[in-house]
């Protein structure tokens, strides 16, 4: 078999040159929906079965897209990042970013074709007559992501920010903005964005300098915002202190911030420089110097950084969807890749220490796929009033954010590692995803800033862990299909999780605790929904297997001067790697071994 260029062509090279079949294939020109088992059957049993039929259409067009076009401009665009200009050929300060065709094509997919950003909105996009659930929406970006990352910022940016305003802001802002931001016309719609961090305070929010005077019945705003991912948006929310409110977070207002002014001159504020990322960088991230910008008030002048988070959280759950994105990427690529590689004289998904490193990509992708579902199923019934379901949302998130972002890292790594020498060339994709992949822990929080979120807020006030542990143990008792003695496993784990992270909770010295705490709730939290969808009618059993893996590796305490794979694990090994649906019935036995 030839190896696939990524153009879809093979360039200038002799078509019968036959080296090129020493190379192992990647995924281009793959139907990522078509080929991704997990998200296929998880999406029929998370969404309601009409919603199904109705979106299989534009999931599978979507994972054709993903894997062909959108991918092949990803990879253009990461070439060419955009370019800031601070004035213009006149000598006026009206700056501005050029961005490649690449990107440009993106945008029309995602805010034209789809209309990510008010799917979960409006009426009227995909061809529903009502806005989407957000299971189906975050299975898009899913989908999406697994070609293009840096381009989601500005998407999912723009759907937290409408729903910002339709939440918060009076109804003559609502007015004006929201049409303008709703819109599918990618020429005239406005885009969003959200500006916080300062050089006082990413983490420390309430460090924040900037300040707004209300100056003859307007509201202006003087400030230096230090990382300002998609710095052209149209309309920007961002935190600012009126004068003469506390410190603190307690005196933050929530302000939209719009880059035109209603007479469409430049409203008074700039980018000064964009900044050279490691990643992301087809999206443009500046600093902007705020000069006194007319901006409109959001919601209550004191409860700006409550409302604020509303957006935190909407991203951050966006953020474990993106991690889950680009590990299925990694997956595909590396097994695609194993399968065609030969060394010594086999491929080399032959050798048991290689499919243990596939392994070691395969379970974390497949914890996330299960936990974003899962936590997008529970926005849609908190979204339908279910109070339970906010509370559980609240803890989920927040784990979602916390380990899938952490897991991206060490799987883009592995999957650069089984293409070998290749994966390390920036022609092939791995390059790119494992440089996207470290952004997951800073943006939104850092990986420290939300494990203290889950202990101290989530556990400690909340009580939501209270909430995931009724879950939970909900989902057990109804796999009935899966051997009691390996769900009273799960259970007695769980129940020493949650006690674990209400001592962690209740004891501030044992802070240094917390990320434990937040990573043994994300393992066995993930382990009990891939058991419960393991034993669903219909389902691909090996997610149960997957639950094993993590029980035993994640959960069990181990020596660590002895061999650490036991002897189900082999033909669990052969079930994993089987290309074809695999029964609970084939599994059981190997769960209560
Ligand atoms: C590419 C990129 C794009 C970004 N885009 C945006 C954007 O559009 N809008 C925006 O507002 N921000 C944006 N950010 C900023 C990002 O959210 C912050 O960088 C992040 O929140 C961390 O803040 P900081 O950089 O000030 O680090 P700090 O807060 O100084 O943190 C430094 C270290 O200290 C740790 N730390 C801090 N406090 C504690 C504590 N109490 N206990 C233990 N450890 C602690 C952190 O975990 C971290 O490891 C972007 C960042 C990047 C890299």
């Amino acid at each position: 078999m030839h190896a696939p260029s990524p153009h879809g062509s093979v360039g200038n090279a002799p078509v019968e040159d036959h080296r090129a079949d020493h190379i192992a294939p990647d995924c281009a020109g793959q139907n990522f929906y078509a080929i991704d088992r997990g998200l296929r059957n998880l999406v029929r049993l998370y969404l309601d079965p009409d919603d199904f039929g109705r979106l299989e259409p534009h999931f599978d067009r979507l994972g054709v897209l993903a894997g062909g076009r959108l991918d092949e401009r990803a990879r253009v665009a990461d070439r060419h990042p955009p370019v800031l200009n601070v004035r213009d050929r006149f000598g006026r300060d009206e700056d501005w970013i050029d961005y490649h065709w690449s990107y440009r094509e993106m945008e029309q997919i995602a805010f034209g074709d789809f209309q990510f950003h008010a799917m979960s909105h409006r009426a009227g996009t995909l061809g529903m007559d009502r806005p989407l659930p957000a299971v189906a929406k975050y299975a898009m970006q899913y989908l999406f992501v697994q070609a293009e990352f840096g381009l989601m910022c500005p998407i999912s940016v723009t759907d937290t920010s409408i729903h910002l305003i339709r939440k918060f802001a009076s109804a003559e802002l609502k007015d004006y903005l929201l049409p303008k931001m709703l819109s599918g016309d990618v020429a005239t719609m406005w885009k969003g964005t959200q500006f916080m961090t300062e050089r006082a305070g990413g983490s420390d929010v309430g460090a924040i300098e900037t300040t707004a005077r209300c100056e003859e019945g307007e509201w202006r705003l003087y400030g230096d915002k230090w990382f300002c991912s998609h710095a052209d948006a149209d309309v920007a929310l961002l935190l600012a202190r009126p004068e003469g409110a506390p410190a603190g977070t307690r005196g933050l207002a929530l302000f939209a911030l719009p880059r035109r002014l209603k007479d469409g001159r430049r409203n008074a504020y700039r980018i000064v420089r964009l900044k050279d990322k490691l990643g992301t960088r087809s999206m443009a991230s500046g600093e902007i110097l705020l000069e006194g910008a007319v901006a409109y008030p959001v919601g209550e002048a004191g409860r700006g950084f409550k409302q604020m988070m509303e957006q935190v959280n909407l991203s951050r759950l966006s953020h474990g969807v993106r991690a889950s994105a680009m590990m299925r990427r990694c997956v595909n690529e590396a097994l695609v890749c194993a399968r065609g590689r030969l060394a010594f004289g086999k491929t080399i998904i032959e050798y048991p220490l290689l499919r243990r490193q596939l392994l070691k990509i395969i379970v974390p992708t497949e914890q996330a796929l299960s936990m974003f579902l899962f936590t997008a199923s529970t926005m849609d019934r908190a979204n339908a009033g279910s109070k339970e379901a906010e509370s559980l949302l609240r803890i989920l998130t927040a784990l979602l954010k916390f380990r899938a972002c952490r897991d991206n890292i060490p799987v883009a790594t592995g999957a650069m590692e089984v293409r070998g020498g290749n994966g390390y060339i920036e022609e092939w994709v791995h390059a790119r995803l494992i440089r996207d992949a470290h952004v997951g822990v800073l943006w939104e929080g850092t990986s420290n800033i939300n494990a203290l979120d889950i202990v101290s807020r989530a556990v400690g006030k909340s009580h939501a862990h209270r909430t995931l542990e009724a879950a939970l143990g909900k989902l057990l008792d109804e796999a009935t299909l899966v051997p009691a003695a390996f769900r009273d496993r799960l259970r007695s784990a769980l129940d020493r999780a949650i006690a674990f992270a209400e001592r962690v909770a209740a004891e501030p010295a044992l802070e240094e605790s917390a990320r434990q705490v937040a990573s043994s709730l994300y393992h066995i939290a993930s382990a009990i929904l891939m058991v419960w969808e393991a034993a669903q009618p219909g389902a691909d059993a090996r997610r149960a297997l997957y639950a094993r893996f993590v029980l035993e590796h994640r959960l069990t305490a181990q020596d660590p001067l002895a061999p650490r794979y036991g002897e189900w694990e082999r033909t669990a090994e052969e079930l994993v790697f089987s290309e074809r649906q695999v029964a609970i019935a084939e599994v059981a036995g190997l769960l209560a071994m």
